[in-house]
């Protein structure tokens, strides 16, 4: 079996929707899954619906309407004929969704967040279900809610490995073309939980580990990995052939092209992982697969935005020793912040670290209780893979730098605008 995951971009309009089947006609499709995302900002939206059900309830009908508009300017651009199933599909998700958020007692953000969000990726796959179909590509809707099992922690669900195996393999039969959403899943329960923003590309993994794939594809706006995020560098490089550790990392660092956690349930199977471009579907792409020997032969930048550096120093000189580090640690994943660069000297300790979840605030008062401390918000982290000495003062223009860190393979700088 094949796995094609079609991430928000190749299906953000009736256009790429349209372009799905010709990608599907290019590569063929016969004994395949395909995963798809939310369309194009849908998740953001729905984010804005969560927020409004706790805290401006007024914007509420407006923020809904905005995600209704959206996908029925798609669908009427789609489907002709009013009398189409779809429109009859599209009405009843609506409906569960208003139902939702009518006799949700809750109080729980991340629970009422996962039962609204979903809603983008059961509207886009829906969507395609039908538009396949008017093309002749002849295909089952799956609910990923009875195939990805999964804990109660909502909006970063962990994958309970063992049931999903079992309702995959009591769902999935191979030579039939199957469509199910990414991103999402369910607890015991059945209440819908998430994997983590942009985790529609490990689903795909999971699948594709299950299944056994002979190989995963993920559809990008791009022409595959490249050696930098073309958003913020000029001239940039196809990695034509990298191995899984070299993947990992360059996902790990901050290569938003591929989901941290795609590689591993992959890797443990050895199964070929494409990434490739929805617009050259005959194009090769980048294939990452076994060989530890596969290197790009050319620095890869990578660029994280948005990023925290703490610096914290004992209060009475002491060493910072095992024990205050493990107890800070404990504290950083209490809070959920993701602490990506470590340095530390005899009295001081600074981290680089992502606070996705806006926890920051509160680990300070608790952090400033104990250490002296001093912090920059919005500062960027650049990693750069295999680096070459020429060329750095470039990528560092006219920044400050805060902290800078060199090993064998990689050079990581903390800077601020
Ligand atoms: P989707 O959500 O549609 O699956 P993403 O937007 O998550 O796709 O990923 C594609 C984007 O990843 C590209 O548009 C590009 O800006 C960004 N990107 C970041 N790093 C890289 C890289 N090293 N190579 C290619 N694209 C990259
Ligand atoms: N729709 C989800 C998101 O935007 C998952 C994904 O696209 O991978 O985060
Ligand atoms: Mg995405």
């Amino acid at each position: 079996m094949k796995i094609y995951k079609f991430g928000g971009a190749s299906v953000k309009d009736s256009t790429n929707v349209k372009n799905v089947c010709n990608v599907l006609q290019t590569v063929g499709y016969n004994n395949s899954l395909i995963i798809a995302s939310a369309m194009g900002k849908t998740t953001n939206a729905l984010e804005s619906v969560t927020h409004n059900y706790f805290y401006n309830k007024e914007a509420i009908e407006t923020s809904i309407q905005e995600v209704k508009d959206f996908h029925y300017t798609i669908i009427n651009e789609l489907f002709e004929n009013e009398t189409h199933p779809i429109y009859v599909s599209i009405q009843n998700l609506f409906e569960k969704l208003s139902a939702f958020l009518n006799n949700n007692k809750s109080p729980n953000y991340n629970f009422v967040y996962d039962q609204i969000v979903s809603y983008g990726e059961l509207l886009s796959t829906t969507i395609l279900h039908y538009y396949l179909l008017d093309c002749n590509i002849v295909n089952i809707w799956a609910d990923a809610r009875d195939l990805i099992k999964t804990n109660t922690t909502y909006r970063d669900a962990i994958v309970d490995w063992e049931s999903t195996e079992k309702s995959i393999q009591e769902r999935i039969t191979t030579n039939q073309l199957y469509i199910s959403q990414g991103f999402i899943g369910s607890d015991p329960n059945g209440f819908s939980t998430t994997l983590g923003r942009e985790g529609s590309d490990y689903t795909a993994a999971i699948f594709g580990n299950i299944l056994n794939a002979e190989s995963v594809t993920i559809w990008k706006d791009v022409p595959g990995v490249l050696n930098a995020d073309p958003r913020y560098f000029e001239d940039t490089i196809l990695l034509e052939h990298i191995s899984y550790q070299e993947a990992i990392e360059l996902a790990f660092y901050g290569a938003s092209v591929i989901h941290p956690k795609t590689l591993q349930p992959l890797q443990q199977k050895e199964i070929p992982l494409y990434v490739k471009s929805f617009l050259s579907p005959e194009l090769e792409g980048t294939e990452v697969s076994k060989g530890a020997t596969l290197q790009p032969q050319v620095p890869c930048y990578i660029v994280k935005k948005n990023q925290l550096l703490i610096s914290l120093a004992t209060k009475d000189f002491s060493f910072i020793m095992e024990e205050n580090i493990s107890d800070i640690f404990k504290l950083f994943h209490q809070f959920n912040i993701k602490v990506s660069v470590i340095q530390n000297s005899a009295i001081s300790f600074s981290v680089c670290a992502e606070d996705k979840f806006n926890h920051f605030q509160e680990l300070r008062g608790l952090l400033s209780s104990q250490f002296k401390m001093s912090y920059n918000e919005n500062v960027s982290l650049y990693t750069i893979r295999h680096f070459e000495f020429e060329g750095l003062e470039k990528i560092l223009g006219d920044k400050t730098l805060l902290l800078k860190q060199v090993n064998r393979e990689t050079m990581q700088m903390v800077t601020k605008e």
